[in-house]
């Protein structure tokens, strides 16, 4: 049984994250979307906030589950019994970060194994702050959020200061 930690802000969950989910969860047996609880960027939504919508987005999904946790993402991975970290690749421009971070993390956690995903041609310029400088400004955000999401973001009435 593998179980894959698919870890990050979400702030708030788009089509491109529950893609990479949707994707990983035909390969592992079970995933967990770890909803970082404090990351070094400014949050549009809670904790609670960010969780309670990706749990709502990934309902359909029986392998997946949504679970916040603070600290070093490796260590959750440990807690969790996750041998693979599942992270989704956008344009070159995730790369550098992203293998960056790989290489701190295999040093921290050795055993734990990276599964990179490429976006899908439709989400590649999807990220959670352009969705949010979108909404902010009015634009037709549909197709790239779940329903709840979009309204959520409605609601909040993000503006671009608050990113
Ligand atoms: P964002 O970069 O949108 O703020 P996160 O920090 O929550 O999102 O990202 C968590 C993971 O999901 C990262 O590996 C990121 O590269 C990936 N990801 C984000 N948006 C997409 C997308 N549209 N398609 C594929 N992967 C994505």
């Amino acid at each position: 049984m593998i179980t894959a930690l698919y870890a990050g802000s979400f702030d708030p969950i788009t089509n491109g994250h529950i893609d990479i989910a949707t994707r990983a969860s035909n390969l592992f047996d079970k995933i967990i979307i770890g909803i970082f609880a404090t990351p070094d960027k400014r949050l549009t939504f809670s904790t609670e906030e960010r969780v309670d919508m990706a749990k709502r987005a990934v309902a359909h999904l029986d392998k997946v589950e949504v679970i916040a946790y603070d600290g070093i993402t490796v260590e959750f991975a440990r807690r969790m019994g996750a041998k693979v970290m599942v992270r989704g690749l956008r344009m070159v421009g995730d790369f550098e970060w992203e293998f960056e971070m790989a290489m701190m993390n295999r040093l921290l956690s050795p055993d734990l194994e990276l599964v990179c995903f490429m976006a899908s041609q439709q989400y590649q310029f999807l990220s959670a702050s352009l969705i949010k400088e979108v909404a902010s400004l009015g634009g037709d955000i549909s197709g790239l959020v779940p329903g709840h999401v979009a309204e959520a973001l409605k609601k909040r009435g993000v503006s671009p200061s608050r990113m």
